[in-house]
C-alpha cells in the first residue's frame, strides 16, 4: 500500500509536471487512442498529442514505433514536444508515440520482436489502405476544379474510404488493418507526414519519394534513398502515392498542379535503443525541414552543413549471407567500400583443422554499407547487410 501511495504521488506528479507546463497552451492537447481489444477485453490505447498552429501553415502528422524494436522514435517525439512548446506554429501538429501497442510490448526473452503480426506474419508496415483505380475517375470528375477543392476532396474520398472499412465491413478487419486504418485516418489529415522507424543495426538514413528531392536537404541525415511512385503497403507509400498518382493523372489531363504533401520514412538508427540526446538532435533535424516547410514561424532551425549522399530504390541493395556462419562485420557505414574490400568475415568452427574456419565477404562493385543485421550468428541466406550502389552526392 505504501508503495502504492508512492507509485501514485509519482504518477500525479508527472501528470502535474505535464500539464502544468501545457496548461498555459491553449494550442496542446492529449487523447487515448483506442485501436482495439485484447483478448482479456483490455482496450489497446495509444496516446495522440496535438499542436494547434494559426492556420497559415501546413499540418504533420508524426508517428513513432509502429515495428516493436524501433524505439528511438518515440524519444524523438519527447524531444520535439520539448521543443515545439517554446515555437509559434503556422501548422497543426499530430504526434503518435507508441503507434502499435502490440508491436512495443512484443517480447521474447531479453528482446523486442514487433515486426511482423504474430499472428498472421504480415509486417506491420504494410497493412496500410490505397485504392488506385479511384484515382482516374476522380480527376475525370474534377477536371476544371480549383486546386483547393480538389485538394479537399481528394482528401475527404480517402478519409470516407478509410471509415468505410473500419466501420462498414461486415466480415471484420484484421488486428493490424483496424491498428493501421486508423493511425492512416490522422495521417491523411496532414500535409505532411514523418513515419519513425529504425534500421536493425543501422546508420540514419531517410526514404523520400522522388518528387521531394530538395527537401532531403533540410534533414540532418546523411544517406537518402529515392523511391518511386509504387504502393506496397507503407505509411508513407500509403499517404503520398495517392497524391503523386492524383498528380499524373492531372498532367494527362494537361494540368500541372503541385498539392504539396510530402511523407518520409525517417530510419534513426539502430533498433532497441533510446539516446535522448540523439533525439534532440533528431528532433532538431525534423524541425529544421518543418521550418523549411514553414510549419513554423521561427528561423532558428538550419539544416546543417554536411555531406549527403543518395541513391535510388533500384540500386538499394540487400546482400544475403552466401553461407551460414558467425559474423565479423567489418565494413563501417557511411564509408565508401570499394569492390573486393571485405564486408564482413563469416567464423566457422566446424571447419577448424580441416578446412576454413574464416571466410571473407566481398562484393564485386562499390558500395556504401548502410545497416546491417541485428546478430552475429546467422543462416546462410539472412539479410546481412543493406547497401548504397551508384550513389551520388546531394549536398558537400
Ligand atoms: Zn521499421
Amino acid at each position: 500500500m505504501r508503495q502504492l501511495l508512492i507509485g501514485y504521488v509519482i504518477v500525479a506528479h508527472i501528470y502535474v509536471q505535464l500539464s502544468n507546463r501545457y496548461n498555459s497552451m491553449t494550442n496542446f492537447s492529449k487523447e487515448l487512442l483506442t485501436v482495439g481489444e485484447m483478448a482479456s477485453g483490455v482496450s489497446l490505447t495509444i496516446p495522440v498529442y496535438r499542436l494547434t498552429g494559426n492556420g497559415n501553415g501546413p499540418s504533420v502528422y508524426i508517428q513513432a514505433n509502429i515495428h516493436g524494436a524501433e524505439v528511438q522514435g518515440n524519444a524523438v517525439i519527447y524531444q520535439l514536444l520539448e521543443l515545439l512548446q517554446k515555437e509559434t506554429l503556422a501548422g497543426d501538429i499530430t504526434l503518435v508515440p507508441y503507434a502499435n501497442p502490440i508491436g512495443c510490448n512484443h517480447k521474447n526473452g531479453e528482446y523486442t520482436l514487433g515486426r511482423f503480426d504474430p499472428i498472421t506474419g504480415v509486417n506491420w508496415n504494410r497493412m496500410y489502405h490505397f485504392d488506385q483505380s479511384m484515382v482516374v475517375p476522380f480527376a475525370e470528375e474534377f477536371a476544371d476544379a480549383d486546386i483547393e477543392l480538389i485538394k479537399e476532396s481528394f482528401q475527404q474520398k480517402m478519409l470516407a474510404g478509410i471509415q468505410d472499412k473500419l466501420n462498414h465491413n461486415n466480415y471484420g478487419l484484421t488486428t493490424g488493418r483496424r491498428i493501421a486504418y486508423q493511425l492512416q485516418e490522422m495521417a491523411h489529415q496532414a500535409d505532411i507526414v514523418l513515419d519513425l522507424h529504425t534500421g536493425p543495426v543501422s546508420s540514419k538514413h531517410l526514404y523520400c519519394p522522388e518528387y521531394a528531392k530538395d527537401s532531403a536537404n533540410y534533414f540532418n541525415i546523411a544517406h537518402t534513398i529515392f523511391i518511386p511512385n509504387g504502393f506496397a503497403g507503407a505509411m508513407d507509400e500509403a499517404t503520398f502515392c495517392p497524391w503523386w498518382y492524383l498528380t499524373d493523372a492531372f498532367a494527362k489531363q494537361g494540368r500541372e498542379l503541385n498539392f504539396d504533401k510530402e511523407s518520409f520514412t525517417v530510419e534513426l538508427g539502430s533498433q532497441e535503443l533510446i539516446d535522448l540526446d540523439e533525439a534532440l538532435i533528431d528532433a532538431q533535424s525534423i524541425l529544421s525541414y518543418l521550418q523549411y516547410k514553414n510549419v513554423l514561424t521561427s528561423n532558428k532551425y538550419q539544416p546543417q552543413q554536411m555531406t549527403r549522399y543518395a541513391c535510388y530504390l533500384k540500386d538499394y541493395k540487400q546482400y544475403y549471407s552466401p553461407m551460414g556462419g558467425m559474423v565479423d562485420y567489418l565494413a563501417e557505414f557511411g564509408k565508401p567500400l570499394a569492390a573486393g574490400e571485405p564486408l564482413a568475415r563469416i567464423l566457422r568452427m566446424d571447419n577448424y583443422g580441416d578446412g576454413d574456419a574464416l571466410h571473407y565477404l566481398t562484393l564485386e562493385e562499390d558500395a556504401m554499407p548502410i545497416l546491417h543485421f541485428a546478430s552475429a550468428s546467422v543462416h546462410q541466406g539472412t539479410e546481412l547487410y543493406k547497401l548504397f550502389t551508384n550513389y551520388f552526392k546531394l549536398t558537400d
